[in-house]
């Protein structure tokens, strides 16, 4: 089908609230543009697409989703070039995603033709909201619930999909302070780790409290049988740089597969960075950090891009990590950014305009 085929229903606002927010001092996901798409699933098919200004919706206290958490997102961005061209950065891999996603939670997978058609045209719609200039952006947030009213536990037979977009800004990411986790798990053999799911964050929330409450930013979860192998942080994947060596895990069904990650893998290629995508020992990094071999570790993740991690906690000890010139990671986060603004040659085709 013809993107211009799908049919679309917009319905633009009379009142843009975009005078109302300081552009200048965002705080992240504070704010959302002025309009929002959203796609019901009814009588076993996806109806006709909305986009509307953005807004309360209703539902019912009986909906499924309140209940058994039968929800999936997304993340991505949407960046502004020097000459006001607007991309998306491996849209179809975060479009694959979220039905990889939502197929594990037993939701309809969304098509494709209404989800970039959509997308588009409310960046189209919206494009005040995007701001030129190093680190801006427009965050979009894809997402699905499962709407059906009764309190049964089953899957649901109804589903909201939607889009709602916030302005992010450059902001100086602070380095950050995490623990390995030694008690508490992500996700598990067969279980929904590599899906974004929304129960997956609530999880989370309670073992940061604790982390949060001993001085540290993060956890940083490991393998849920042995506690041995460091797999992820949670929101973001996570490298460890050994010497000149860069280490990752491999990703597996309790590890979200990350487009960041996976673009900056193919990045340390390019640029002859000796990776290695395997197991990562808790011991390993311990006895390195130690012996002054681990130079650095970062998490990679769309909201952040790449975000340094200044030292970890294990076993009760804090080690701390050298803070480099010219780290890994603020060359990924350089050159990825560099891909994204459209500045930079894309040999591998990764950014798409969006108009
Ligand atoms: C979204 C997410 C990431 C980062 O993925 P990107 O595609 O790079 O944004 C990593 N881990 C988890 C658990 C996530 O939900």
């Amino acid at each position: 089908m013809n993107i211009t085929d799908i049919p679309l229903e917009i319905t633009t606002t009379k009142s843009s609230k975009i005078n109302q927010v300081d552009f200048e001092n965002l705080s992240f996901g504070m704010h959302n543009s002025d309009h929002m798409m959203y796609c019901d699933y009814a009588d076993g098919k996806w109806q006709t697409p909305k986009i509307v200004p953005y807004g309360p919706m209703e539902f019912e206290p009986s909906a499924k989703v309140f209940h058994y958490g039968q929800a999936v997102f997304e993340g991505m961005k949407a960046f502004k070039d020097d000459e006001g061209r607007v991309w998306l950065f491996r849209p179809d891999q975060n479009f694959e995603r979220i039905n990889t996603s939502s197929k594990r939670l037993a939701i309809p997978e969304f098509p494709k033709d209404i989800f970039f058609t959509s997308l588009k045209k409310l960046l189209e719609i919206d494009q005040n909201w995007i701001k030129k200039g190093e680190g801006n952006s427009l965050y979009i947030r894809p997402f699905v619930i499962a709407t059906e009213n009764g309190v049964s536990a089953s899957e649901s037979s109804q589903y909201r999909f939607m889009i709602i977009t916030c302005p992010s800004q450059a902001y100086y990411n602070k380095p950050i302070k995490v623990i390995f986790a030694q008690e508490f798990s992500r996700a598990a053999d067969g279980g929904v780790g590599y899906a974004k799911a929304a129960g997956n964050y609530a999880a989370q929330f309670y073992p940061t409290q604790l982390a949060k409450a001993k001085g540290l930013d993060q956890i940083i979860w490991t393998d849920a049988s042995s506690h041995e192998y460091l797999e992820e942080a949670g929101t973001m994947n996570i490298f460890f740089r050994i010497g000149d060596k860069l280490l990752t895990a491999p990703t597996n069904d309790r590890i979200l597969d990350g487009v960041t990650r996976k673009s900056i893998i193919q990045l340390a290629k390019d640029h002859n960075i000796d990776i290695t995508v395997d197991k990562v020992s808790v011991k390993e990094i311990v006895n390195a950090a130690k012996n002054g071999e681990l130079k650095e570790i970062f998490g990679t993740g769309t909201a952040a891009t790449v975000v340094r991690i200044e030292g970890f906690e294990h076993d009760g000890v804090y080690h701390e990590l050298p803070n480099l010139e010219s780290s890994y990671g603020s060359f990924f986060k350089t050159t990825l950014q560099d891909i994204q603004y459209n500045r930079a040659e894309d040999k591998h085709g990764w950014t798409m305009q969006a108009f």
